[in-house]
């Protein structure tokens, strides 16, 4: 019998914010030096009070909002008791039984994975262990500085079904979440942190089996690997007469394994309570339809848009709606004139890769002028980066560097047959059958004329060549 997997997602992300949670510190950045931003209020000195960030309950309610979710008219804060070293009030602040958000959806390739919940939270402090490996360290350190960092934790339902499903959530999660300004969402800064819990069933059978939780992922591949990885394991442990237990598990990405971390704790565990400190929340209906309103197009409906309405493939209109600069500049580029496809084309294979944007009004003109074929593509590549570096217009350097494509044959035959005299062993090994050969001359070509067309100097090689 064959095994299904089941996986639900819990996702930390940081939101967009200048000082943390509860206090007015300032969100470090990675390689700041350890306890610079720490106050009396993150540190959890006695007699402190903290005090919520605006920012941060904004960005989570646009988070929620964009994910469809309810928003219930109560929640609060309440504390997560436990000990550890770089959790220094002995609780960390967060939401359990009144969420601020439940039941929204974010549709992955079609298929609607459900999302149970997303909450405020505070992030915790981070051990830093002098020595190889945690067993062989012989001294630990703390750093404060992520201590009270607004999070917000997104969890979804054990919706999906495999590895490849668990990233593409991932990446469309957060695809949203740089799309409504509600986070960086950068994986390698700790911004984003996805914690799969995975379980296999029996296919066919509905009762959930036993999950683990993995921790210490920092990158989509890494997730991939870790669920492949774990399902595999479970297989095989249940295959052979064993039992999954229910813990958490780290990934090490250099062993290409998961490890036992700590047996899974339960709710009742953490003895939660409200926050005594901090009063409810209620927020405001009409604030919170301002932000709904507010929204940007989400990437779902701007990528189907711009296949149906532009014409463009569905892979151009995912890799150009993933960034909302890359898909302001074309949809912007292509109102002021730019032909949609060649332009789609031109994000994706130059625009995407090296990050460096132009003008939209400078690139409709650069568009306008390879579509005419006025210039080449090598010319036209050449345009964009100087026009971006100095900010002169595509056609004024077209211009100034006498940049144009030539298409009439008798231009460029002079110059075909110089390369054919000149290149007698490519001409042979063509002829007697090494079809590849023609593309060394067409290069010598190209060098000798840049501004040839191409294809018309490949069908004037053929030509000359037969
Ligand atoms: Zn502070």
């Amino acid at each position: 019998m064959d095994w299904e997997t089941v996986i639900g997602m819990e996702v930390h992300v940081q939101p967009k914010t200048h000082s943390k949670m509860f206090c007015g510190c300032s969100v470090a950045d990675v390689n700041e030096p350890p306890n610079t931003h720490v106050c009396e209020i993150c540190l959890g000195m006695p007699g402190t009070l903290p005090a919520i960030n605006r920012a941060a309950v904004e960005a989570c309610m646009k988070t929620a909002l964009a994910l469809s979710c309810e928003i219930p008219r109560h929640t609060k804060f309440d504390r997560k008791n436990y000990m550890y070293p770089d959790l220094p009030k002995g609780y960390q602040i967060s939401q359990y039984d009144l969420p601020m958000s439940v039941n929204g959806v974010l549709e992955v390739d079609g298929r609607k994975v459900r999302i149970r919940r997303v909450h405020l939270e505070e992030d915790t402090g981070k051990l830093v262990h002098a020595g190889d490996k945690l067993h062989k360290a012989w001294e630990s350190y703390v750093d404060l500085n992520r201590a009270g960092v607004p999070l917000m934790e997104i969890v979804s339902e054990p919706d999906l079904r495999s590895a490849d499903e668990a990233r593409d959530y991932a990446i469309e999660l957060r695809t949203v979440l740089r799309a409504i300004g509600a986070s960086e969402a950068d994986m390698e800064k700790g911004q984003l942190r996805a914690e799969p819990n995975i379980s296999i069933r029996r296919a066919g059978t509905d009762a959930l089996g036993v999950k683990t939780e993995l921790k210490n992922i920092n990158s989509f591949r890494a997730l991939h690997r870790a669920i492949l990885y774990e399902v595999d394991r479970q297989q095989k442990l249940l295959e052979t007469g064993g039992t999954v237990v229910q813990e958490t598990r780290g990934w090490s990405e250099d062993e290409e394994r998961t490890f036992s971390q700590r047996s899974k704790e339960f709710a009742e565990d953490y003895r939660y309570f409200p926050e005594p400190d901090l009063p409810p929340l209620e927020l405001d209906r009409a604030w919170i339809e301002e932000l709904r309103a507010a929204l940007p197009e989400l990437p779902a409906i701007r990528r189907a848009r711009l296949v149906s309405q532009h014409g463009l493939t569905a892979g151009q209109a995912a890799i150009i709606s993933a960034d909302r600069d890359l898909a302001d500049l074309y949809e912007t580029a292509v109102m002021q004139g730019a032909p949609p496809l060649p332009t789609a084309n031109w994000i994706v294979n130059e625009v995407a890769p090296t990050g460096k944007l132009l003008d939209p009004a400078y690139l409709a003109e650069l568009m306008t002028m390879l579509q005419a074929k006025d210039i080449t593509r090598d010319q036209a590549r050449e345009a964009y980066f100087e026009s971006v570096e100095t900010g002169r217009t595509p056609a004024e350097i077209v211009a100034e560097h006498g940049y144009r494509q030539v298409s009439d044959e008798s231009e460029l035959r002079v110059i075909a047959e110089a390369v054919i005299d000149a290149n007698p062993k490519a001409v042979a090994d063509y002829r007697s059958g090494k079809t590849q050969a023609l593309n060394a001359l067409l290069n010598e070509l190209r060098k000798k004329a840049p501004q040839a067309n191409p294809k018309v100097a490949r069908e004037l090689l053929l030509k000359l060549l037969s």
